[in-house]
């Protein structure tokens, strides 16, 4: 008889990154069309170097940023929309949310 461990859980993430994918007002925080940010392994958030974002901006996406990491059911609207607009009201500036990879991440070491 042999006793066959459980596997050790997983968690299964997408990487993203949030792109500027238009700026049809005037960028008041200085963003171009392209600048972006990318968020890896769960909680990484980074930006090139030389490069800013902002905050607001950021902001705007981050309730959708955990959410857009997972596999989404088919139907889910949140899996087929990935547009997310700057609050400033004189920008219209819009960004896009794109999956860029997919990593299998010990749940342990997440948690
Ligand atoms: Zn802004």
């Amino acid at each position: 008889m042999s006793t066959s461990h459980p596997p050790d859980p997983v968690t299964e993430v997408y990487d993203l990154r949030v792109v500027v994918e238009r700026i049809e007002g005037r960028s008041v925080c200085g963003m171009q069309v392209g600048d972006y940010i990318e968020l890896t392994e769960s909680s990484r958030l980074s930006i090139p170097e030389g490069g800013h974002f902002c905050l607001y901006a950021l902001a705007a996406c981050l309730p959708l940023l955990p959410a857009k990491q997972r596999p989404l059911p088919a139907g889910d609207w949140l899996a087929t929309d990935s547009h997310v607009a700057c609050p400033d009201p004189d920008e219209w500036l819009i960004m896009r949310i794109e999956r860029t990879g997919r990593r299998i991440v010990p749940t342990e070491d997440l948690t």
